[in-house]
């Protein structure tokens, strides 16, 4: 790989995808730099997955002690505190281990860290300050970054980000989006005690799940105390005092003190110098590649959130995999984006894997759908109003289980081993013929034996 470049591989953005194909190319004998301006690990394990499950599980403790009592624990309520900094003191600790884990696995790779902001002055040249570094290959691993919503008083509104290094709680806070960090901070903050309203524009959340676990959900949240309020939108924020007034689309007003937008996410490019260079861009503002993530612009390709394929860390870590092939091994190999396994760590959590039964009837025809509901086991002594959902979907004439689905404790645990079910093709026999692990509630997946429609 000898030319007259300073490396193979220069790669921007040091997140869960940049970092992967980093790693994998050195170990490949490339010679590879990674430029990075914020934090190493990127939007997972600074202000992503790893915080979020970290605060998720911070903010089912309560629930756990409330629920022993039916166990013989006698925990009286006036002694249980909950301490906001101590949760995000230790959580920073944990980042910082993570780090430098980052660090050193860059490093004992042999791959150069470059702190700083990139931008491409050619396709083969990346300037960061007053120095450039040359290379045959440029991939662009910047990821994304939350977008709010242009309204009056959107410097008022926080992202996901802030909400990771709160000084203190609210007692009351709105969370605005209907969507993955939606859900799943609206768990958190009501959990933590948080007086805590979801505003979602459409009439229902969740947009893309199965509407089995969307109407699922709904009924769930609010057991929590999440207050949902569907089909209304936020006009304007404005401060008043301590607190936030939001005009609502209804024509309805909301005092609070805290509003939080969880309105998606945009590709994260600017200043990269990319438009100059010819690379090109689709309507969402994501960079177009090709499947072999080569960009308009033969020695500049891109992967993870930047090119808008789904926005989740193994996705990333794949495409890392494929590209480290096609740049610095036979050259082969192509994402696969079916059956991709994902989980919402609200609370319940969701876990899905493969066609929501909607996607199946259209593009498979005749279904059986099997659906199960039930208290789970736990909270037949603690006495919580808490149910889970799991639904399987099947293609009739082939019997192939095209979709699972579940809404309860641990279903992204167990959903991740049914993805292994449906990407080898099983057929609902198959698990019909599976024994149950009993007693769990995964078992039920195994022991749905009647359709409850077609
Ligand atoms: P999503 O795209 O999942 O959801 C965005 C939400 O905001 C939707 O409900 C959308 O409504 C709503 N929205 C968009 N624009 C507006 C607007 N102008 N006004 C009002 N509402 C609006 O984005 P998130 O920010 O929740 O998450 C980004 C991505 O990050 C996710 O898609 C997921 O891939 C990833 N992620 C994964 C997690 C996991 O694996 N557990 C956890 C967190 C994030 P509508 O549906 O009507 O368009």
């Amino acid at each position: 790989m000898s030319d007259n470049y300073d490396y193979d591989l220069i790669i921007i953005g040091a997140g869960s995808g940049g970092v992967r194909l980093a790693r994998m190319s050195a170990q490949k004998g490339a010679r590879v730099a990674v430029v990075e301006s914020r934090y190493l690990g990127g939007t997972c394990v600074n202000v992503g997955c790893v915080p979020k499950k970290l605060f998720v599980y911070g903010s089912h403790a309560g629930e756990d002690i409330e629920d022993a009592k039916g166990y013989g624990w006698n925990v009286p309520k006036d002694q249980v505190r909950f301490d906001w900094p101590t949760l995000v003191a230790n959580k920073n600790t944990e980042i910082d281990r993570l780090n430098g884990i980052y660090q050193r696995m860059l490093e004992n790779a042999g791959v150069t860290i470059i702190n700083g902001t990139a931008s491409l002055t050619d396709g083969n040249t990346v300037a960061v300050a007053e120095d450039s570094y040359t290379a045959r290959h440029i991939t662009i691993a910047t990821g994304g970054w939350p977008v709010t919503p242009d309204v009056p008083g959107k410097e008022l509104i926080l992202s996901s980000n802030e909400m990771f290094y709160l000084p203190q709680l609210p007692r009351e806070a709105v969370v605005w989006g209907g969507g993955y960090i939606a859900v799943e901070f609206a768990g958190i903050l009501a959990g933590l005690g948080v007086e805590t309203t979801l505003l979602y524009r459409g009439d229902l959340f969740l947009r893309g799940f199965d509407d089995d676990v969307r109407k699922f959900v709904a009924s769930e949240l609010p057991k929590k105390g999440v207050k949902l309020r569907f089909g209304v939108t936020i006009d304007s924020v404005s401060a008043e005092g301590q607190d936030y007034s939001l005009a609502l689309s209804d024509g309805t007003y909301l005092t609070t003190g805290l509003v939080m937008a969880a309105t998606g996410r945009r590709a994260l490019v600017d200043g990269l110098g990319l438009e100059a260079l010819g690379v090109q861009f689709n309507a969402a503002g994501h960079i177009v590649v090709d499947e072999a993530f080569q960009t308009a612009v033969p020695s500049i390709t891109a992967l993870g959130d930047v090119i808008g394929t789904p926005q989740l860390t193994p996705v990333a870590l794949a495409q890392g995999m494929v590209l480290t092939r096609r740049l610095f091994g036979d050259g082969e190999g192509v994402m696969d984006y079916n059956s991709i396994p994902t989980a919402v760590f609200c609370q319940p959590n969701i876990g899905t894997v493969g066609l929501t039964e909607a996607e199946a009837r259209e593009s498979h025809g005749k279904l059986r759908i099997y659906r199960s509901e039930f208290k789970p086991m736990k909270h037949t002594l603690s006495g919580r109003d808490e149910r889970s959902l799991m639904k399987l979907v099947v293609e009739d004439n082939t019997d192939r289980v095209l979709g699972a689905h579940m809404v309860g404790p641990d279903a992204g645990e167990i959903v991740q081993g049914l993805a292994v079910a449906l990407k080898a093709g099983a057929t609902k026999a198959q698990f019909d013929s599976t024994l149950g692990v009993h007693p769990t509630s995964a078992e039920e997946f195994v022991t749905m034996r009647e359709p409850v429609a077609d």
